[in-house]
């Protein structure tokens, strides 16, 4: 079975795919680590800066290659997320401000998301049973999937949960509008012509404003096992 948690930023369906992912003993695929991976090789390989990415003009033949040369790949393994670049794991640069940023200035393009739509479908080939997260994960790349939930909670929670991770994570938070930064990437992510951030129709969706960490998957871990 596949199981799809879509959500804005900060929601938690990283946190809680893989806790469901663990429990059921499904393999996890994170697709925003995979979005995060492409920014990051630009950026550090490929001279890209933030300010370029402002006015990104993806150069579709790199990007492919990135993909085809099997430079770039994902594994999920001891109950963990990797990424490698040249079979070195890049995992602990992705998850900070600046990649945040980086990230959701380069998703909106179909040069970027079509090989790694191609990439996503691939990696769930080799795993009957899978949990995946991400935006478009219900809505674009796996519609078949037998559960779907939206997983959202109010910006205010969002913002603080983000800043808690930066915090825990030991970065400096020092002027940083947590609340304006999450709306802004929002906002890019729901409105981009392409997969846009959106409810799959039949999704479940879950507010986890006022939810534990647990109790959202075990409420997940429940509709799994009644579509059994
Ligand atoms: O989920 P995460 O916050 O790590 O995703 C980082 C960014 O990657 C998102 O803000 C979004 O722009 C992009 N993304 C996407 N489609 C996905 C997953 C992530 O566009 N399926």
């Amino acid at each position: 079975m596949i199981i799809a948690i879509d959500g804005p930023a900060a929601s938690g369906k990283s946190t809680v795919a893989q806790k469901v992912a663990e429990e059921l003993n499904y393999s996890y695929l994170n697709t925003g680590l995979l979005y995060r991976a492409l920014a990051y090789v630009l950026v550090c390989q490929f001279g890209y800066t933030e300010d370029r990415l402002k006015n990104f003009k993806p150069d579709k033949e790199l990007i492919s290659e990135i993909f085809n040369s099997g430079d770039l790949e994902y594994e999920y393994k001891n109950n963990q997320a990797k990424v490698f670049y040249k079979k070195s794991d890049i995992t602990t640069y992705l998850k900070n401000e600046a990649m945040d940023r980086c990230t959701s200035l380069i998703s909106p393009y179909a040069e970027v998301r079509e090989p790694l739509v191609k990439y996503q479908k691939e990696l769930a080939k080799v795993n009957k049973n899978i949990v995946t997260d991400g935006r478009d994960c219900g809505s674009f790349v796996f519609p078949k999937a037998e559960l779907k939930i939206f997983l959202t909670a109010s910006v205010k929670v969002r913002a603080q949960r983000w800043k808690d991770f930066l915090i825990n994570k030991g970065e400096s938070i020092a002027g940083l509008d947590s609340e304006y930064e999450i709306n802004l990437r929002d906002t890019r992510d729901k409105e981009r012509k392409l997969a846009p951030l959106v409810q799959a129709k039949n999704a479940v969706l879950i507010d986890s404003s006022d939810l534990s960490i647990d109790e959202v998957v075990s409420e997940i871990i429940s509709l799994a096992k009644n579509k059994k």
